[in-house]
């Protein structure tokens, strides 16, 4: 029975070992929607610029066409004001082209505004673009970084697990089965320390006559309350198969 409790000894270990790769494997998803969450905000930001910046530039041209005509019109109307043949329509298209000259002056102002308006949009175009590649380049060296550690840690695993094969079949077959039973239960750990009475898992007290038993390795028992088999920290610490020689 305390070659038993040695392997058990070493498959808490074993369990830990997983358990705590199966959390980094986890926690890498995790990180990836993170910077993917931060790189879709500079997308937004950069495409809500870019629509800015065109929405900008859509309204100068347009102005700026609304400015040629206006003095299109004016050139025409003053080609025109030859051919008046009294001073009543002399006086009328010379109202009309002043009309017009004022409407030209709010449009160049209306240019003028723009173009300015839009050196605002470009430069802040540019910046959103540049923070959003620079964004996007990061993010996929962070993933590819990730993608390594995925890899080692996958690999680890799988080591890890394969080591278990070999040593859960050293175990006795009720003890294997039990085994596999609590940990199918308790998300892969199955086994905890039991300390001064008390199971380390769960802080239970227990019998004391269920500690001496597990103490001087008299049988395999799981703990009342979480109902993990409990082993003693000799057997965790106790590698080494000549060590049954001198327990
Ligand atoms: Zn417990």
């Amino acid at each position: 029975m305390k070659a038993q409790y040695r392997i058990l000894g070493q498959l808490k270990k074993l369990d830990e070992k997983l358990y705590r790769l199966n959390f980094e494997l986890e926690k890498i998803p995790v990180e990836i929607a993170k910077i993917e969450a931060v790189l879709a905000t500079n997308k937004a930001e950069f495409a809500a610029h870019k629509n800015n910046f065109e929405t900008h530039e859509k309204t100068m041209r347009k102005a700026e066409m609304d400015l040629r005509e206006k003095e299109d019109f004016i050139k025409k109307a003053e080609g025109k004001m030859m051919e008046c043949k009294t001073n009543e329509e002399y006086k009328a298209a010379q109202k009309e082209i002043d009309g017009f000259k004022e409407q030209k002056g709010n449009l160049e102002e209306t240019v003028l505004l723009s173009m300015n308006g839009l050196e605002v949009h470009r430069t802040q175009l540019k910046t959103a673009e540049t923070t959003f590649k620079e964004q996007d380049a990061l993010v996929n060296k962070d993933k590819k970084e990730y993608d390594t550690l995925r890899q080692k840690l996958v690999n680890s695993y799988e080591e890890q697990e394969q080591q278990k094969e070999g040593i859960v079949i050293q175990l006795s077959p009720d003890i294997a089965a039990l085994y596999k039973r609590v940990s199918a239960i308790n998300k892969g750990i199955a086994i905890c320390i039991t300390e001064n009475f008390g199971c380390l898992g769960c802080n239970i007290k227990i019998r004391p006559q269920l500690f001496n038993e597990i103490l001087g390795a008299k049988a395999v028992h799981r703990c009342p309350s979480c109902g993990r088999i409990l082993i003693t920290s000799a057997a965790e610490i106790d590698e080494n198969p000549m060590a049954e020689v001198q327990l």
